[in-house]
């Protein structure tokens, strides 16, 4: 299944991100996918799940932020996003553009944090009152 090896890769990409900051648990994984990376959002989601599963991004949300496919034009000289992928024409002149410059990326964007709660006081914090009456 091509979407799990994806989802087990960014789990083994984020886990060793998060490493640098140990107790931190992971909130939230932000993916940037290219229309054209083939990926189908919600079986990525459903590996998502199984591949983070007993891992140190268990509960972590993956959010999937889609980009459109956009091509430049020679003619044109711009930029400009195509609705479908059945055709790499220029939705201004028409002409064939074949010079893509979005559209393939499958990449992590972001790795949101949950610092750790202090479990001990920092120093020679005083006791309760309650326990020295
Ligand atoms: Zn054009």
């Amino acid at each position: 299944m091509h979407e799990l090896s994806i989802a087990t890769s960014i789990v083994e990409a984020v886990s060793e991100a998060a490493s640098a900051y140990p107790g931190a648990r992971v909130k939230q994984v932000r993916l940037r996918v290219g229309a054209l990376a083939s990926v189908i959002e919600d079986s990525l989601q459903f590996c998502w799940e199984l591949a983070t599963e007993g891992s140190p991004l268990a509960g972590a949300t993956l959010v999937i932020n889609k980009l459109p496919v956009i091509v430049h034009c020679d003619a044109c000289g711009v930029d400009s996003e195509i609705g479908g992928v059945q055709s790499f024409r220029c939705p201004r002149c028409g002409e064939l553009a074949a010079d893509l410059r979005q559209g393939r990326e499958l990449e992590i964007e972001s790795i949101e944090l949950e610092e750790p709660e202090p479990k001990q006081p920092e120093s020679g914090a005083p006791e309760p009152m309650e326990e020295h009456i």
